[in-house]
């Protein structure tokens, strides 16, 4: 969508394909923030102790509802991000599974969990931790996924016993909205509600939040981030990506183009782990380079049922995409399909680039459009180097039939995932936890109980094992005795791993 101010108080949505308005948001300012944080909290202390057995009826109930409600969310999502069909439809149905997954397992996670003792002076305890929701999770999503990128934070926080005060994008505000209309409507506690607005109501969602998830660009992160810094508040960023795809000389060609082509082109090439340059071996560049122009060039783009490709959210965006593109034919690229801007609405055609390097915008600056930019590369060896000479660190894609050859070359790509020979299987991956590397990106969300225990304050507690006396053995009044007794039997401890590792040394000399 694009947005106009029209005042103070009000933002105008209207649909990226046609510029119709399409709905109009209230810009709330720090005081509604702060109103609608306190409410929050005052109703979240239920929640929590209301357990997960309890919450977890609610989420399903949530997703039930949304369900429900697909076609029309969808055709609210389409509205305002120009999405085609099913780019949309994705996000109102599949994203449902993160709600499920945590409203199954969230018993599991957050029940209190023993933990076993190492060490001399913990030996005689109960050790276990156990899981304390922060009461208000602030979460702040951009526009080119607004109800993944929030139901993705949104379910295990709420699963967790947080209450989740959201800020959507200012660009695409309405379909998030609605999802939380729904929480409304089926009754459930009042935990979860969004403000909207620009950079400021997100400025004072990070503010009143006890934990703040962001998903956005590096510049905008980087901002969130020194804000929490100095509020000494944890904060999840997930940012922007640079991701490579390494198309080797074995690969299964036909399955490398149409992975690439969807990978650079899905959702009009609005997606965090889009593949946004793509490194070819010599071998096989030429075939590569022919059979995916042709797919590309077969793509029709536009808003009506049928097309493969939708409009960009933003104006913004399709001038960096051509700035992008133009900047890479100035110093020598060549443009084999597309390469131009749409008569009317925010379109840019699919495009693919050739005879590109790393001087280039293309293939150093994250693009966010419908651009594949194709490197051809000596081997493997030169493939890995260009794939890792990025400040980003998101995710990378292999493509070769040998096996152990692409867990090999996984293993050395710095980057938060890999998905070998295929393209996005890791974003609904749930088990898997998704982090960016570098610039890409600072802690992780999902990743079975680890997206669930982020959103929360994890205690330690000690239990005597035995029944106790009035004093431990370490405790006061000190004697000379008592220490030198103290101090043999804790250098013999703690000596344990010192004299295994004497011997281990003494073998490998052998
Ligand atoms: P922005 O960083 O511009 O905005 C993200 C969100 O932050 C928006 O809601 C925005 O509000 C808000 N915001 C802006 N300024 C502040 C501030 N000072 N304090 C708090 N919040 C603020 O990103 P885009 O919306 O342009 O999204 C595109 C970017 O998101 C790309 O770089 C993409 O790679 C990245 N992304 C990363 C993903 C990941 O999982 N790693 C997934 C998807 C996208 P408003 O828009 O109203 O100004």
């Amino acid at each position: 969508m694009t947005t106009t101010t029209t005042s103070n108080s009000a933002l105008e949505v209207r649909n990226p394909s046609d510029g119709q308005l399409v709905g109009t948001v209230s810009v709330d300012d720090r005081d509604a923030v702060n109103r609608r944080a306190t409410q929050l909290r005052l109703a979240q202390r239920a929640w929590a102790e209301a357990g997960p057995r309890q919450r977890s009826k609610w989420l399903r109930l949530w997703r039930d509802w949304i369900l429900t409600h697909s076609d029309e969310l969808t055709d609210l999502l389409q509205a305002e991000t120009g999405k085609v069909r099913p780019d949309a439809l994705v996000e109102t149905t599949a994203s449902c599974e993160f709600i499920t997954y945590y409203a199954d397992h969230a018993e599991e996670f957050l029940a209190d969990e023993r933990v076993k003792t190492a060490g001399l002076l913990s030996l005689p305890k109960r050790l276990s931790k156990t899981y304390q929701p922060y009461p208000l999770v602030g979460l702040i999503t951009p526009w080119n996924f607004p109800i993944t990128l929030f139901l993705m934070d949104a379910a295990p926080a709420l699963a967790a016993g947080c209450a989740v005060l959201a800020k959507p994008s200012e660009e695409t505000p309405l379909t998030c909205a609605r999802v939380i209309d729904g929480w409304r409507e089926i009754g459930a506690p009042p935990v979860l509600a969004h403000v909207t607005g620009a950079g400021d109501t997100g400025a004072a969602v990070v503010d009143a939040a006890d934990f703040v998830q962001f998903t956005g660009s590096t510049a905008t992160g980087r901002q969130v981030a020194l804000r929490c810094a100095e509020q000494l508040k944890p904060v999840s960023l997930e940012l922007g990506g640079k991701d490579p795809a390494i198309v080797l000389e074995d690969a299964d060609l036909a399955r490398a183009v149409e992975g690439v082509a969807w990978g650079g082109l899905f959702n009009a090439g609005q997606v965090c782990i889009s593949v946004e340059r793509v490194y070819v071996v010599a071998a096989v560049y030429e075939e590569f380079v022919a059979r995916l122009t042709q797919r590309v060039q077969s793509l029709t783009q536009g808003a009506d049922a049928g097309n493969d490709v939708g409009a960009m959210v933003t104006a913004r965006q399709v001038d960096i995409a051509d700035r992008h593109v133009s900047e890479a034919v100035a110093a020598g690229a060549k443009v084999v399909a597309g390469g131009k801007r749409g008569a009317a609405g925010n379109y840019y055609t699919p495009t693919v680039l050739v005879d590109v390097d790393h001087t280039m915008s293309c293939m150093t600056e994250e693009t966010f459009g419908p651009t594949i930019p194709v490197m051809c590369v000596a081997d493997e060896e030169e493939a890995i180097r260009l794939a890792n000479d990025s400040t980003y660190g998101l995710s990378a894609t292999v493509w070769t039939r040998d096996r152990a050859r692409a867990r090999r070359v996984a293993r050395r790509l710095e980057v938060g995932a890999v998905n070998i020979n295929d393209v996005f299987s890791n974003l609904f991956a749930m088990t898997l936890p998704h982090s960016g590397w570098k610039a890409s990106g600072m802690g992780a969300r999902l990743g079975g109980a680890d997206g669930l225990h982020k959103y929360c304050r994890v205690r330690a507690v000690t239990e005597p094992r035995l029944p106790v006396r009035a004093r431990e053995l370490t405790w006061y009044p000190y004697s000379a005795w008592r220490t030198a007794i103290a101090a043999k039997m804790l250098r013999a401890a703690a000596g344990r791993g010192l004299s295994q590792r004497l011997g281990q040394n003494k073998e490998h000399r052998r």
